[in-house]
């Protein structure tokens, strides 16, 4: 019985052309501009060698995708993991493009990938790697071309070093290549933080739609990185009960309520979440059923499916990560009135903080962090309003908030491709 609920055959290219299938019926596309929208525009597969610490040279493969240029030019992170495939490198592209429109920030979609694990690399190897997939990628890499930024795996030290290496082969720093910089090289200040803080203001949006107390709410996060940490400590600040938390060594359990810096100091000196003070231990799927209020799924793609959405309890998912509810569950959780904030909304705040970077680099003129997270939080609210609107519109088709979203991003790409035309 559990066996046949086990997703084998999960492949993310196809959950992305779905979940696009899935809305686009409720839009009148022309059947060149639905196509068009189901192929990325270019993809780059690199094979290439990295000196290693043992004096040997291993081969490693990276790839790059752009999806879309309709408007603009194409933003999207760089992920180092061991389970990077070309499949997974496009849907995220593809969902970096309808992300970028449903904030309407000026930008198409694009992402990138090494095949490799981060954390069994020396500093020295990350370097040589990152610095040798900067020189691989740069024919398609340019300030205003196509914008890379950290994802999962990579982080502020790998732009550092692609925008070094970028600014090396023009005989000039060029900050504007790259985002999620460190601060001291032209990063913007509040990008670190700007994909958590981005949950917050959904979850407070959410919750008031909802006609939820986010102050009180029980609350579990999926992962604890960058995206992951930051929410909890800002959910938590905001007055949330975040009774779970969890990487990829497990999770813990406190029904009570979790320290969270206290966790975060905790990672920080074992590397995990796990053997945290006296909460109970728990694992990633188990995580995902406890009896919460709200869950953020912040660690990676197909973590809610149709083997465990029967028994998600939460009222509320926030998708802090991409992807990671599929199509299957979405149909479940709506039908047992889970109102889920769609990643292509509820993680935007990394990329929108990217775009206040790349404008501050462009023209070599810097904001407070004050004005950084008023122009984040606005931008937040109007998106999630203007989804709520698309939401309300479809009424009579009862549509989740994942379709009004992509009914929103991908009209906005019709748009931009309608106005410019077809070439020639
Ligand atoms: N990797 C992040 C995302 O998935 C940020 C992308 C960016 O800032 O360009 O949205």
């Amino acid at each position: 019985m559990v066996e046949e609920l086990v997703i084998e055959s999960y492949n993310p290219w196809e959950m992305a052309l779905a979940q696009f299938d899935h809305a686009a019926q409720y839009l009148d596309l022309k059947a060149g501009i639905y196509e068009m929208m189901r192929h990325p525009k270019r993809e780059l597969t690199v094979s290439f060698p990295v000196q290693m610490d043992d004096d040997s040279v291993e081969i490693f493969t990276g790839y790059r995708v752009h999806h879309s240029t309709a408007r603009g030019p194409t933003k999207g992170g760089i992920r180092y993991s061991s389970g990077v495939t070309l499949d997974e490198v496009r849907a995220l592209a593809m969902w970096m493009t309808w992300k970028v429109a449903v904030a309407n920030l000026p930008f198409g979609g694009a992402k990138g990938g090494v095949i490799c694990n981060p954390k069994e690399l020396s500093e020295s190897e990350l370097e040589n790697l990152t610095r040798r997939y900067a020189t691989e990628i740069s024919l398609l890499m340019s300030p205003e071309g196509d914008i890379p930024a950290p994802d999962m795996g990579t982080g502020p030290q790998t732009m550092a070093w692609i925008m070094d290496t970028y600014s090396m082969h023009r005989g000039h720093s060029e900050p504007a290549v790259v985002t999620g910089k460190p601060i001291e090289i032209g990063g913007s200040l509040g990008r670190l933080e700007a994909t958590g803080r981005g949950v917050l203001v959904v979850a407070q949006e959410a919750a008031d739609y909802l006609d939820m107390a986010l102050a009180g709410a029980s609350v579990a996060v999926q992962g604890f990185g960058n995206v992951g940490s930051v929410s909890a400590r800002l959910l938590q600040e905001a007055g949330a009960r975040v009774v779970a938390v969890s990487d990829s060594r497990g999770g813990i359990n406190d029904p009570g309520g979790l320290d969270i810096p206290g966790v975060i100091q905790h990672k920080k000196e074992t590397g995990s979440v796990v053997g945290f003070g006296n909460a109970e231990g728990v694992t990633n799927a188990e995580l995902l059923e406890l009896p919460v209020d709200i869950l953020a799924p912040a660690a990676m793609e197909n973590q809610i499916n149709e083997a465990n959405a029967p028994y998600i309890q939460a009222k509320l998912i926030v998708e802090g990560a991409n992807g990671p509810t599929t199509p299957e569950a979405d149909a479940v959780l709506t039908e047992r009135g889970c109102f889920v904030v769609p990643d292509i909304l509820a993680n935007a705040g990394g990329v929108t903080v990217s775009y206040f970077e790349w404008v501050q680099g462009l023209q070599y003129f810097f904001w407070s962090e004050n004005e950084i997270n008023k122009q984040l939080h606005q931008i937040m609210c109007q998106s999630f309003a203007d989804v709520v609107d698309i939401m309300h519109q479809h009424e009579a088709d009862g549509i989740d908030m994942r379709t009004a979203a992509y009914i929103l991003g991908i009209s906005r790409v019709n748009q931009a491709t309608l106005l410019r035309g077809i070439y020639p």
